[in-house]
């Protein structure tokens, strides 16, 4: 347990890296930055469905309790990006990268008020094709929740298994799929996290040359500095766990 003074303290980079970017690159890296292990936890929906990728609104709020009590300080994609990056940034003690996949509507309608409640943001990985469909985020709640201070990357535009597609499909998903982000957006879109964690050197490579620097799989596992930027490792939480720290503990291993 670490005291509320430590921890606001802890915080303040994040509020800097939400509020200002320019102020992010140029702020020095606090010591011992560079060694801090990230766990990057993987959210599918936030609501009352059935399925083992659903939690309820009440359990993801006892999450970020959880995960406040110890400590943690969840940190943007862009600053996650720029400690793999070895650039310098302000980086709290205990970093924690929320990631949400899939863009269902329910992220916008119960995880963002959540997040926004505990002052924690979150990274979205939306599925193009969907935007427009029901139960999907829409584009207007996509800029909401970036004038909020979340993040967001490219689900591919059709949510196929990237490593079984020739090289000109994998080529469109990447490509089309950042382009309809960046224009809902108005900024560059740059991370990719792979449908079903599926991907290979092709997709890595083609991912690299259209303009991405980072790829996140579902390969369980915790990430630091010297981890591969195009297969990083996440945390993915169920329906049925139970205790968020026991299973950053388990799954979160190097
Ligand atoms: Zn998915």
């Amino acid at each position: 347990m670490i005291s509320r003074r430590r921890f606001i303290k802890g915080c303040i980079s994040t509020i800097i890296a939400i509020s200002s970017s320019q102020f992010l690159l140029q702020a020095p890296t606090s010591s011992g930055a560079g060694n801090r292990k990230i766990p990057v936890l993987v959210y599918h929906r936030v609501g009352y469905t059935t399925d083992a990728l659903t939690v309820t609104p009440e359990r993801f709020s006892n999450d970020l309790d959880s995960l406040q009590e110890r400590g943690y300080c969840s940190i943007s994609l862009e600053q996650f990006q720029n400690f793999l990056d070895d650039r310098n940034v302000e980086m709290p003690e205990r970093p924690i990268l929320i990631t949400f996949d899939d863009g269902y509507l329910d992220n916008f309608e119960h995880a963002y008020p959540i997040l926004r409640k505990h002052g924690m943001v979150g990274s979205f990985f939306v599925i193009t094709d969907m935007l427009w469909t029901q139960d999907r985020l829409t584009p207007e709640n996509i800029v909401e929740m970036s004038q909020g201070g979340m993040s967001f990357g490219s689900h591919t535009v059709t949510h196929r298994d990237l490593g079984s597609l020739d090289a000109e499909s994998i080529r469109d998903e990447l490509v089309n799929s950042k382009a309809v982000l960046e224009s809902v957006l108005g900024k560059t879109v740059n991370g990719i996290a792979y449908p079903r964690g599926s991907y290979n050197d092709v997709v890595v490579n083609i991912a690299k040359e259209v303009g991405y620097v980072t790829g996140l799989t579902v390969r369980e596992g915790i990430c630091i500095k010297e981890s591969p930027d195009f297969e990083l490792r996440r945390i993915p939480i169920f329906k049925y766990d139970s205790g968020i720290i026991h299973v950053i503990a388990n799954r979160g291993h190097m």
